[in-house]
């Protein structure tokens, strides 16, 4: 789950600070802030990107209009996220946590499964034990493991997300294998095919942990993805810490 960063409240041509009567007028600046990709499972939103409260809204009336408290969803991860309680105590979130630190991508094969396969999101291998509470929380928030089990919910099913990303998983997969036969000549045009190519296809951290060891296609990742959080630092762009002591 790729960290963001949202930034300071937007202001306006004349200086002041935008306020809105309805949470969705802050949509466009949001895609214009951290970009067009859900923020918990990170598909593109290609169709109806939602803004997301983090914290519910109906507990706590001023957080309803908050751009501290705005991200964007897709219909997915919104719908089954809906008014549950969320906070930065109980689970990792993608604008305070370095949250690529807290999850991974697992691929699952599924005999109900018209692709044959499956990627889910798991918390990521060698996370503390202490962590893990934290990590599952947020996973079952959103839904970002489910995959339909029966072959009726398999034909109905409206929530691909699970097909996306590990479309995305064999992708990445794939242009790792291109990148290790490349001769050094065509780098330069590799990582601008590759940049266009992961912001069309999203899943900032599949193409991270496709390329954890390749410094330049992460450096290029982290600027091909808007305001990804400032914690991939120079020169290794290796994920660090957010949160002292949290993640
Ligand atoms: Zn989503």
């Amino acid at each position: 789950m790729r960290p963001v960063e949202r930034g300071p409240i937007p202001v306006l041509a004349d200086g002041t600070t935008k306020t809105v009567k309805d949470y969705k007028d802050w949509r466009f600046d949001l895609i214009n802030q951290i970009g067009k990709y859900c923020s918990y499972c990170n598909m593109p939103l290609y169709d109806s990107p939602q803004v997301e409260h983090v914290a519910p809204k109906s507990p706590v009336p001023g957080l309803a209009l908050a751009w501290d408290n705005m991200l964007l969803a897709c219909g997915a991860c919104n719908s089954i996220k809906n008014d549950r309680s969320c906070s930065s105590a109980t689970h990792f979130l993608p604008d305070y946590h370095n949250t690529h630190l807290a999850f991974a991508q697992a691929v699952r094969s599924h005999r109900k499964l018209p692709a044959s396969s499956a990627a889910v999101v798991v918390p990521r291998p060698g996370l503390p034990a202490l962590k893990f509470p934290k990590a599952s929380a947020t996973i079952a928030l959103c839904g970002l493991a489910r995959v339909e089990q029966t072959a009726t919910q398999m034909r109905r099913a409206s929530d691909l997300r699970w097909l996306y990303r590990f479309e995305a998983c064999e992708l990445a997969t794939r242009y790792r294998a291109a990148w290790d036969a490349l001769p050094a000549a065509f780098e330069a045009q590799f990582l601008a095919c590759l940049h266009d190519l992961a912001r069309a296809i999203g899943f900032f951290s599949v193409w991270f942990d496709s390329f954890y060891d390749v410094v330049p296609v992460k450096q290029m990742l982290i600027g091909a993805f808007p305001h990804t959080a400032n914690c991939f630092p120079a020169p290794s762009y290796d994920p660090v810490v957010r949160v002292t002591g949290d993640l």
